[in-house]
């Protein structure tokens, strides 16, 4: 195929269609953006930051425009929509702001004269990045990355390229030289090919475990560094002290926000018997109660999946979890890409719905009888993204840290990512991080300079 089309989830209308770029296209893209590397990266840091800046003006001032395109490319409500460029506003503030400090020189006391840690970029990066998080996925990877010196080419979801092409405009708008962040518009066949490209640095990737290893292995053969941000299935981990209403709350956002297509949702809902009756009327009355219709609405909590054929897969899962004794509480059906709120209760290790990654709007519900029961069920996954635990005896929860197989740990909250905290998994979620001062450094070279006189 040499076209690309972007269709919107909810009506079917096709949004665009793209000519993908042939090989000799992206090879001068690639050499365009090396040579801007060469110049960007000996920019001083406050003139980048000036420019990341004016990106998030950019985009708080264009952010109904942006958040109408990732509504009508993969159907996510639109108030989440505008959510979500506010959100990236806020980290390139973040990193216009910190970079500098995060990536300034450190001293060493050696035996040398003087010996110290310099952080210097690495050149062209790429990017692949999935659909769920059309702008930010996007955003976090590709500002810390600029302001440390590196340039970025990007190979978006195919089924998001005028997200991508509005990014790469929003670049632009702002100011940033040419080349400093490109899109390719190509499949994922083409990636081998272009991390292959001598003038690639090192790669990023967001996205399932297929397409991780796929990367990391054209990437580990070429000795060129991965990050690797693969999927989730987060335990919520409810114990019987917790504040009932706050955590059906936190929990019905944590698993049906962006309609449930998020690496860290809470999947699989871990909860003490002890308090399952009145937990569970509370948390089927608000999910009853959810808005759902026209993901351009106001009002609208649950739009529609990304593509028909991702409903289909969950709808597959939840079958088969009810064949193996698993109850359907409230939902179940789909529509095309649009699928009803749901929640199984019910749910063993043995179902597709504890041990495979559900991406859209179904909550598993699994009960326990003892803090040693919930632990050793939430660490039961292939995956270590995150975990939520919900109770009012923090001090003991903060005593079992260590025991949670997890590259994050929320207590009383949703898993959620922050420009300044460090974002990634252990296990199958994918190794590096993302964010926070831990994120910018992984794009660059930690050069030792030591000098005797
Ligand atoms: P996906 O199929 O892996 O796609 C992600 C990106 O990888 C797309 O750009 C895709 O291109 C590309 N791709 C697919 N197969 C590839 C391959 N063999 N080699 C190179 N690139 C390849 O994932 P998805 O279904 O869009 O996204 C859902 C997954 O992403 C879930 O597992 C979710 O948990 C994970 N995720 C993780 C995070 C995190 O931060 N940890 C965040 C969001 C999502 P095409 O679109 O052209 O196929």
């Amino acid at each position: 195929m040499l076209t690309m089309r972007s269709i919107n989830p909810y009506n079917g209308e096709i949004i665009a269609s793209y000519t993908k770029h042939s090989s000799s296209q992206v090879d001068h893209i690639i050499q365009q953006c090396h040579a801007q590397f060469l110049n960007w990266k000996e920019t001083p840091f406050e003139y980048r930051a000036t420019l990341i800046r004016k990106l998030g003006k950019d985009l708080l001032d264009r952010k109904l425009q942006y958040a109408a395109i990732i509504t009508a490319e993969m159907g996510k409500p639109i108030v989440q929509a505008i959510a979500e460029i506010e959100k990236c506003a806020w980290l390139c503030d973040y990193y216009a702001e910190n970079a500098f400090s995060q990536l300034k020189d450190i001293v060493v006391q050696t035996d040398a004269d003087k010996s110290y840690i310099r952080h210097e970029p690495l050149g062209v990066i790429l990017a692949v990045m999935p659909w769920n998080y059309p702008f930010w996925q996007v955003f976090r990877f590709a500002i810390p990355a600029l302001m440390a010196g590196n340039v970025a080419i990007l190979k978006h979801a195919s089924n998001v390229f005028k997200s991508a092409l509005t990014i790469e405009s929003a670049f632009q708008n702002a100011g940033l030289p040419d080349h400093c962040f490109r899109s390719l518009l190509v499949g994922s066949d083409r990636v081998a090919n272009i991390i292959e490209h001598p003038l690639v640095k090192a790669v990023t990737l967001t996205g399932s475990g297929s397409a991780g290893a796929s990367v990391a292995s054209t990437s580990g053969s070429l000795i060129k560094k991965t990050v690797l941000e693969l999927g989730g299935n987060n335990a919520l981990l409810v114990l019987r002290d917790c504040d009932l209403e706050r955590t059906v709350s936190t929990c019905i956002a944590a698993r049906f926000q962006n309609t449930g297509q998020s690496c860290i949702a809470g999947k699989r809902l871990l909860l003490d018997v002890a308090i399952y009756n009145a937990f569970m009327k509370k948390l089927l009355q608000a999910v009853a109660n959810l808005k759902t219709g026209d993901p351009m609405e106001m009002e609208t909590y649950i739009g529609t999946m990304a593509r028909t054929d991702l409903a289909e897969t969950l709808h597959n899962q939840i079958q088969r979890s009810i064949a193996l004794g698993a109850k359907l509480e409230i939902g179940g059906k789909h529509c095309e890409a649009y699928f009803e709120p749901t929640v199984v209760s019910n749910v063993t290790p043995e179902m597709p719905l504890f041990y495979e990654e559900t991406f859209g709007p179904v909550l598993s519900i699994t009960t326990f009888k003892t803090i040693e029961e919930a632990i050793q069920l939430s660490n039961d996954s292939k995956f270590g993204l995150g975990v939520s635990i919900f109770s009012k005896n923090i001090e003991a929860i903060e005593s079992l840290l260590s025991k949670f197989d997890e590259g994050a740990v929320f207590i009383n909250e949703m898993v959620k990512s922050d420009p300044r905290l460090p974002f990634g998994g252990i296990k199958e979620s994918g190794y590096g991080r993302e964010l926070g001062t831990h994120g910018i450094k992984e794009f660059v070279n930690i050069k030792t300079v030591y000098i005797k006189k």
